[in-house]
């Protein structure tokens, strides 16, 4: 199945065609826009996203909203994680701004959250959520990846390296997003 993917994020773009494979997955073509994210929940934001995709393109329409929750923080950034350093903040702006906020010494538990959502034009919908737990490392390593990943260090996973610093099937096989949209194609099939 074609599915258009209702995101501007290269990143996710990449891990999710291979993650929802066999399914096509394609950009959202130029020019559209999607809603703001106001929701409180990952699951509100990506319904609202997958929606409006699904409305300006007439195709089966996913969208991946996803974040960073910090335990010392009671779950911050959350669903602000990609503008926590400000509106227009890039990856490395609100990482270090992580950083700063957590205390090394302190509880630096974490946890990827990822919720997926698939709408049809005909108004069906489908979600599917997966979490990734871990710990915050204040000194980030890696190319990989994208975002928090320099500085997260998953426990399911050996040897204390980050998310930037394995490979992509890795990454796929522990990450929020891999599980949510294992999660998915349980759902919606394969075929
Ligand atoms: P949104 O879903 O577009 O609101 O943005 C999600 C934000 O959460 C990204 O900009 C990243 O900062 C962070 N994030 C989500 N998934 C990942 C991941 O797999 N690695 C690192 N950061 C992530």
């Amino acid at each position: 199945m074609r599915l258009v993917l209702a995101t501007r994020n290269p990143h996710k773009l990449g891990e999710l065609r291979g993650l929802l494979a066999p399914h096509e997955v394609v950009p959202l073509p130029d020019g559209l826009e999607l809603p703001p994210e106001t929701g409180s929940t990952f699951h509100e934001n990506a319904l609202a996203k997958a929606r409006a995709a699904a409305a300006l393109t007439g195709s089966v329409a996913v969208a991946d909203d996803s974040g960073i929750e910090a335990a010392a923080l009671g779950g911050a950034p959350g669903v602000r994680s990609a503008r926590f350093a400000g509106e227009s903040a890039g990856d490395e702006q609100n990482l270090a701004r992580l950083l700063r906020e957590v205390p090394p010494g302190g509880d630096t538990h974490v946890a990827y959250v990822c919720a997926l959502v698939a709408v049809w034009p005909d108004g069906t919908e489908v979600c599917a959520q997966g979490t990734c737990s871990g710990r915050l490392t204040h000194e980030p390593r890696g190319q990989g990846g994208f975002g928090y990943d320099p500085a997260f260090v998953p426990d399911d996973l050996p040897g204390g390296r980050t998310m930037a610093e394995v490979s992509a099937a890795e990454k796929a096989a522990i990450s929020h997003r891999g599980r949510a949209a294992r999660g998915l194609l349980e759902l919606i099939g394969s075929a």
